[in-house]
């Protein structure tokens, strides 16, 4: 055994998914922020409070297409104007006059009620309208928002609504968190590209194409993208400018304690300490975590759900982390929809498709679990994690999921 690259890790010696996770997080730097032009800030995580200006809708305004009354005015009443959409009456409304409005349009000064034109009845220069109360069909300025509001919290991930409503009171910069830089390495003497003929023994690579699908979504910056041969040297000048490059580093493959696996050994010859390595997952176990100064290194498996899985327990919580947002994925909780097997010496992800049931929702297993199937991953909505323990648990039973 190669004393650089140490032993596989005892089952003794795995750490729990959740100590990963925790000693990942305590190990997060908060990155800077940044000033970010609205267009640009989908996907971006929120650094600052976003307070409103102004009332959201900033005027009194129609509810409905039709006329605007003084309440109370009820049968034929000249038509004394119109107010339009972004085009106000001028002036203001007499009791017993009336003006077309449309939706959105400023309510005329004066004018307390809307009429649905649907109610009335146009007759040359007059319009025939119901009784009506006060307020009817009218909304007010700041019904949506009021002037000093708070609309959005720091740690917000942008998504389109929390965009749309920093535009709707009027922003067109918002400060943002960094994108956490991150470079990711896949190592394998037998990975080809898609589109290369395969040679013997090799396989097109799918790591890089998931873990740089992964790791857009959870808002960073791909700054570095290599394939890695499996050889000393290459590993250790790959992982340095990795190292240099990148707040976050994934490796995938070459982790483990075979005579072709370089990636702990480099890590450890460039200065990366290791914060765990091991941990009683399934699929999973073999993942390495370190860091040099504030640089997180990750050693994911190579097997490709394992790589994915891994990623999303535990780089993705960091990716979020460095940005100012909650690390933690949603958890839900779901019923099984069939038995499922226990493992009684690792945790479980299970790679789960919701469906709603009558009560909460089903989670049943995408197929095949093995952690080289890739296809498991297919309709995954979640995994559901499984504590290790004997047996099965029956159909209903009650699980905890993270939400992909
Ligand atoms: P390793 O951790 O390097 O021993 O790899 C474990 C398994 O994952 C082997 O079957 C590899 O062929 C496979 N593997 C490693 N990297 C990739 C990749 N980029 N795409 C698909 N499979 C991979
Ligand atoms: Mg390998």
């Amino acid at each position: 055994m190669d004393a650089v690259c140490g032993k596989i890790p005892s089952m003794a010696n795995l750490i729990s998914i959740e100590d990963a996770r925790e000693r990942v997080l305590e190990a997060v730097s908060p990155l800077t922020a940044e000033s970010v032009a609205l267009g640009a800030a989908l996907g971006r995580v929120l650094a600052e409070e976003v307070v409103a200006e102004l009332d959201v809708p900033p005027f009194r305004n129609s509810a409905m297409d039709g006329y605007a009354v003084v309440a109370g005015a009820a049968g034929e009443l000249p038509v004394v104007g119109e107010s339009r959409a972004g085009r106000p009456f001028e002036g203001a409304l007499e009791g017993g006059e009336a003006a077309r409005i449309s939706t959105g349009a400023a309510v005329p000064d004066g004018a307390d009620a809307v009429i649905p034109v649907e109610r009335t009845e146009r007759a040359g220069g007059a319009v025939r309208v119901p009784d009506t109360q006060p307020g009817a069909n009218v909304r007010e300025a700041g019904e949506d928002v009021r002037e000093g509001q708070t609309v959005l919290a720091a740690g917000t991930p942008l998504c389109p609504a929390e965009v749309a409503v920093a535009a709707s009171v009027g922003r067109s910069e918002l400060r943002c968190a960094a994108r956490p830089r991150v470079a990711l390495l896949v190592t394998g003497d037998e990975l080809a590209e898609p589109g290369a003929a395969l040679g013997p023994g090799e396989i097109y690579s799918s790591n890089g194409w998931a873990l740089a699908g992964l790791v857009q979504r959870a808002g960073a910056e791909l700054v570095l993208h290599e394939t890695v041969r499996d050889s000393a040297e290459h590993t250790r000048d790959s992982l340095a400018r990795a190292l240099d490059a990148a707040d976050l580093v994934c490796v995938s493959g070459g982790v483990s304690v075979g005579e072709h696996d370089h990636v702990k050994g480099a890590l450890a010859e460039l200065g990366a300490e290791e914060r765990f390595w091991g941990v009683k997952l399934k699929p999973g176990k073999p993942t390495w975590f370190g860091t040099r100064g504030e640089v997180l290194a990750f050693g994911l498996p190579g097997n490709p759900v394992s790589a994915m899985v891994t990623f999303l327990l535990f780089a993705r919580p960091a990716l979020l982390a460095m940005q100012g947002a909650a690390p933690g994925a949603q958890r839900a909780e779901a019923a099984l929809a069939q038995p499922l097997e226990l493992n009684p010496a690792r945790d479980q992800a299970v790679r789960v498709r919701l469906e709603p049931g009558r009560r909460r929702w089903l989670a049943s297993s995408t197929g095949e679990q093995g952690s080289h199937q890739l296809t498991s991953m297919l309709g995954a909505g979640a995994l559901a994690l499984i504590p290790a323990r004997d047996g099965e648990l029956p159909a209903g039973e009650r699980v905890l999921v993270e939400l992909l």
